[in-house]
């Protein structure tokens, strides 16, 4: 058999050569003064530099902290100085765009070539390690949230005990399976934490990691085929571009090596899932979790079949409880604000901000920020956002639900439900969306008052080429909302 490698397009490289490379920036980083609890950026299109500069910074126990180059300078700019960065590696142009807003004090490292200002990281990962390290073999990341309900924030994790770090390693294991053999397939951008948790898990457990260099539906479809991929990883939006695609290219590819393909993130519209398990066959898990607990349930196709909708039950040492607005905890079928932990793992805290990690939640649980209601059996399922939930005419209305039953037409690519003023019933809601065919209002306006109650039919639509989506699946909402509020107060 093929010794574990990592592929990107048509560029491969062995782990044992990722891993040499890694040990050397380790030892230059060092030189520069990186140590423990130290960050360093890296501002890249995907690539081996994310198993690199990861795999280094964990013998370093300090920390890798991805950027989403999507951000502006001022937003990069700001977790640079939030994460204190010694030093940060990027792509030429990607770094040329945050320029401005790079601290002084973070040495900068070009993925392409030395310049004045720039060292090679090149050179860097390939200076003769003089010891070897080891680190105390946590994942090293501070991941900053998406900030979808503000200014983002930096989590980490601080691990009290080995038997700590053995815990999340053990969860870890059973959120992303593998097996000897095993050829995972990273689908998003791996400064994102699922993308990034995708790529270490499956390389820490020696499988092959094949990494799209972006998502394209057919593409994806075309790389299980050509690479035989077992194991994989979607949120919802690449689910509904895949079900989208025409029936005769659909068939073009042979993906029945498909052993075990997860999905998070963002709710999943039912019809949706249901599509894709009619085509890879029950081989689709999801979770739910949140960057600061991780993942805390999990579910499988069958257990999903057996109950639609639901997001799982916790599973290794993961716990989920519902409290009320007056926080007293609900039993089941009470809906409230989704609490969550995984007892036993590294603790989060965020970085430079440990007061905050005191005020989230209730009796040690971590708020989401979420409503939902746990069945009898301890399945939970996820109504909406606390902040999204409209409130119109006194009533809760969950966008999430309608926009589950707008995706299941099969002419819509992409839905976002919202609240907007209403001079009667204080909201109302609008819906914007974007088509593969083109749709008449009308003929969707019917086709929902079929599936769902009058008042949830939205008064507004706007047809638009794109939305504001996250490439972790999660919409922009605010973004679309803020306009037809301009002035207002809203409740949230
Ligand atoms: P910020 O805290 O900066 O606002 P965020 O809340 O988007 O960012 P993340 O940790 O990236 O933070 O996302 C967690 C959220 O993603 C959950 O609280 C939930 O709303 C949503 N989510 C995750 N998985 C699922 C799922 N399977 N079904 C429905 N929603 C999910």
């Amino acid at each position: 058999m093929q010794a574990p490698f990592v592929a990107i397009g048509a560029k491969q490289r062995s782990a044992e050569e990722i891993r040499a490379r890694a040990a050397g920036l380790a030892e230059a980083l060092a030189a520069l003064g990186v140590g423990r609890g130290d960050a360093v950026a890296l501002i890249a299109r995907n690539g081996f530099h994310f198993f690199e500069v990861e795999t280094a910074m964990r013998s370093l126990d300090g920390f890798l902290v991805p950027l989403n180059w999507h951000l502006t300078a001022t937003e990069a700019g700001y977790i640079l100085r939030d994460c204190r960065a010694r030093v940060i590696i990027g792509e030429d142009d990607l770094l040329a765009a945050i320029n401005a807003e790079i601290p002084a004090s973070a040495k900068q490292v070009s993925l392409e070539k030395e310049t004045a200002g720039r060292l090679s990281y090149e050179v860097l990962a390939a200076t003769p390690p003089k010891i070897a390290r080891r680190g105390s073999g946590l994942e090293s990341s501070i991941i900053y949230t998406s900030g979808t309900t503000g200014h983002p924030k930096g989590v980490r994790r601080l691990p009290k005990s080995t038997d700590e770090i053995a815990a999340r390693r053990h969860a870890l294991n059973l959120l992303y399976p593998s097996r000897p053999g095993a050829r995972a397939l990273v689908t998003g951008p791996q400064y994102h934490l699922f993308s990034l948790a995708v790529s270490m898990t499956y390389f820490g457990a020696g499988a092959d990691v094949v990494v799209m260099e972006r998502f394209d539906a057919e593409s994806f479809l075309a790389t299980i085929a050509e690479h035989r991929v077992t194991h994989t990883h979607l949120v919802p939006t690449m689910m509904v571009r895949l079900l989208r695609l025409p029936e005769d290219v659909r068939r073009r590819y042979d993906v029945s090596s498909l052993e075990f393909v997860i999905h998070s993130g963002a709710p999943c519209a039912e019809e949706i899932k249901r599509g894709l398990i009619d085509w890879f066959g029950p081989v689709i898990s999801e979770s739910y979790g949140s960057t600061e607990t991780g993942a805390v349930t999990l579910i499988g196709s069958r257990d999903w079949l057996a109950r639609p909708g639901s997001v799982g039950r916790p599973y290794a040492t993961g716990e989920v409880r519902i409290y009320d607005k007056a926080g007293e905890r609900l039993t089941s079928g009470g809906i409230g604000e989704i609490h969550t932990i995984m007892h036993g793992t590294p603790d989060f805290t965020y970085h430079g901000n440990d007061d905050a990690r005191q005020r989230i939640g209730r009796d040690g649980m971590i708020a989401s920020g979420d409503i939902g209601w746990l069945d009898a059996e301890g399945y939970l399922f996820v109504c909406d956002r606390i902040a999204d939930m409209v409130i119109s005419g006194g009533v809760n209305i969950y966008p999430a639900e309608i926009e589950a039953a707008i995706l299941s037409h099969p002419a819509v690519v992409d839905a976002a439900v919202f609240g907007i003023p209403d001079p009667e019933f204080g909201e109302s809601i609008a819906v914007h969306l974007t088509v593969a065919v083109p749709l008449v209002e009308e003929e969707l306006r019917c086709y929902l008052r079929e599936r769902l109650a009058s008042y949830k039919v939205p008064k507004r639509m706007v047809f638009e080429a794109e939305l504001p989506r996250l490439e972790n699946g999660k919409i922009l909402k605010r973004a679309l909302r803020e306009p037809y509020w301009a002035g207002r107060q809203r409740r949230v």
